[in-house]
């Protein structure tokens, strides 16, 4: 069924507790947790609980979690810090666009000058 976890899935192994992560937030619908290769001083992922590819799937079947992580991903900057010096959220979709994980996240990176466009 769509949503469900997928045994492969390194993040519903995340969200079910089986891989450990340093958790920042949790939600009934979300999880936030620290990225294991920090792309700036503060880079923490949020992502559903349920199993979408990315960003685009979860949105088009679930848009009221899709939400919820945009959501979080803004209370995640508040809890960072990063609301006065500005911060970014990245969905990346597609390996082309440099996406590893097909469960879909949303990192929040902030912390130092962010660059635009990105490369
Ligand atoms: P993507 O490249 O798919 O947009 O983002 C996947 C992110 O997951 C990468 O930034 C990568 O560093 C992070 N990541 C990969 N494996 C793990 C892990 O086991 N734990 C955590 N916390 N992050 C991970
Ligand atoms: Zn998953």
């Amino acid at each position: 069924m769509a949503g469900e976890p997928q045994p492969d899935c390194l993040f519903c192994k995340i969200v079910s507790g089986d891989v450990p992560a340093t958790i920042v937030r949790e939600t009934e619908t979300t999880v936030a947790f620290r990225d294991i290769n920090p792309q700036a001083p503060s880079h923490v992922l949020v992502i559903p609980r349920v199993h979408y590819p990315d960003a685009a799937a979860l949105a088009a079947a679930e848009p009221a979690v899709a939400a919820d992580v945009l959501r979080e991903a803004g209370e995640v900057a508040l809890e960072e810090r990063l609301d006065g010096t500005g911060y970014r959220v990245v969905f990346n979709t597609g390996s082309g666009a440099g996406q590893t994980v097909f469960h879909a996240h949303a990192h929040v990176l902030g912390g130092r000058g962010l660059a635009w466009p990105p490369g």
